[in-house]
């Protein structure tokens, strides 16, 4: 079933290979510009909603700006993920600074993104909000190449590049080396 004819148009199963430049309110948070360009499957929501359905028919070298409303983004900003943590529940390596990262185990052990908003005598307040949760996205994007997914990339629902550790992991078996000491026949003619 193999199909070999390279597809011309974004589509379902398709690997999208992808240029953009992301603005929220005129700036650029993030860009492809001086880099490589994204590579995704399109249909398996490896992107934003929002963006992947308005990539469908658009051919290489097309490019367009999409607007993104942040509930088909990064969602809307919750403000019942804001909450108040006692100073002393922090170990003592943690810098409690505005606007430092962290990564926060919940009850369920359920690992989870936040961010320090505020820093009182007290308490400290952390967001877990994604940092774009709320925003409206403008992606100027450009369609830089399109391929046929391999079967495997498609059973798992996403892309594998040449440096997948999946496609690194190899076997060796003793035996192939064991009988190396024979000498090879026809040698010493
Ligand atoms: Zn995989």
């Amino acid at each position: 079933m193999a199909n070999t004819e390279k597809p011309t148009v974004v589509a379902d199963d398709v690997v999208v290979s992808l240029d953009y430049t992301l603005k929220v309110n005129g700036e650029v948070l993030d860009t492809t510009e001086g880099s490589e360009p994204i590579q995704f499957l399109q249909g398996h929501q490896n992107i934003i909603p929002g963006l992947e359905r308005e990539l469908y028919g658009m051919k290489v070298g097309d490019t367009r700006t999409v607007l993104v409303k942040a509930a088909e983004g990064y969602g809307e900003y919750d403000p019942e993920a804001v909450i108040d943590v006692p100073r002393s529940e922090f170990p003592a390596d943690i810098p409690l600074r505005v606007g430092v990262d962290l990564t926060v185990r919940n009850e369920e052990g359920e690992l989870l993104d936040a961010r320090i908003t505020s820093v009182g005598k007290d308490v400290v307040q952390l967001d877990f909000n994604h940092p774009l949760a709320g925003k409206d996205l403008s992606f100027e994007v450009t369609i830089v190449d399109l391929r046929n997914a391999e079967p495997e990339e498609l059973a798992h629902g996403h892309v594998h590049d040449e440096f997948d550790e999946e496609e690194l992991e190899f076997e060796f078996d003793e035996e192939d080396f064991e009988e190396d000491d024979e000498e090879e026949p026809g040698k010493n003619n």
